[in-house]
């Protein structure tokens, strides 16, 4: 396969810059749709090597079109990555300062949580402590909106968390910015938001991750410390993962030992 990038390489460029993040069903129609209309060989297995052509072509622009799981039940996703900024103001160019101290604030909220949910109660609350200038209630709900509109943000019932593309587009950053409170999934190792924690020696896991794992044990016990796994465990398969995680989350919240 050539690694020449072609018109439809770059509109599929376009079309994630536009989007974000699209989940795995959306890059296979946009794969199909961007190699038709430019004449281009296609074939629905090729993605990943579709998409590695076009990485190397953005590595000199420090970008990366990077794959990840969205972290409540799995599901593939691919976003577009600013590998040059390792910090937070990576996303300046959207917001004013202000509102992007909120999105600090409300990412301190989400990881410093331990189960990786902020009420908007707590996130509003924050408003009129902003630098360098306080927000109104409603413009903080109103800057809520758009990070859940533009896939920065996750809302769920009133709780907010991380979107995958924000994990995707800030790991390094976060893991560098509390390393104390930020923790990898003991299974697939990386940047663990929602999940499930070993009260006896403290290892996390992704939902997706701990269905996968213990879906193979007689009996679900930690895979470090063999104790016994108290909580709920999801269901495989996106859509039962997702319902049972959601019925299951605040009695399975994380907490900090
Ligand atoms: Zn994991
Ligand atoms: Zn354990």
């Amino acid at each position: 396969m050539a690694l020449q990038m072609s018109d439809a390489h770059r509109q599929f460029v376009q079309a994630l810059l536009a989007r974000g993040i699209v989940e795995r069903p959306e890059a296979g129609k946009l794969h199909q749709w961007c190699c038709e209309r430019h004449h281009v060989y296609y074939a629905h297995d090729k993605l990943d090597d579709f998409i590695n052509v076009v990485n190397i072509q953005l590595q000199p622009l420090s970008m990366e079109i990077r794959k990840g799981l969205a972290e409540e039940d799995g599901r593939p996703c691919y976003a577009l990555v600013n590998l040059a900024e390792t910090d937070i103001t990576k996303l300046a160019c959207d917001y004013t300062e202000s509102e992007l101290e909120l999105f600090k604030k409300t990412m301190d909220l989400i990881v410093l949580s331990g189960n990786g949910f902020a009420s908007s109660t707590e996130i509003l609350n924050l408003a009129d402590q902003l630098k360098p200038k306080k927000m109104k209630k409603m413009e903080a709900e109103q800057v809520l909106q758009t990070w859940v509109q533009e896939k920065w943000l996750l809302e769920k019932e009133g709780e907010y968390t991380l979107h995958t593309r924000s994990i995707l587009e800030l790991e390094p950053y976060i893991l560098r910015h509390y390393p104390d409170s930020a923790r990898k999934c003991h299974v697939c190792h990386r940047l663990c938001i929602q999940g499930q924690l070993c009260e006896d020696c403290g290892i996390t896991l992704h939902l997706p991750c701990l269905a996968k794992y213990f879906r193979a044990q007689a009996e679900p016990r930690c895979p470090q410390c063999k104790q016994f796994w108290p909580h709920h465990i999801p269901a495989t398969g996106s859509a039962g993962s997702s319902l049972a995680q959601r019925s299951e989350r605040s009695s399975s919240a994380l907490r900090r030992h």
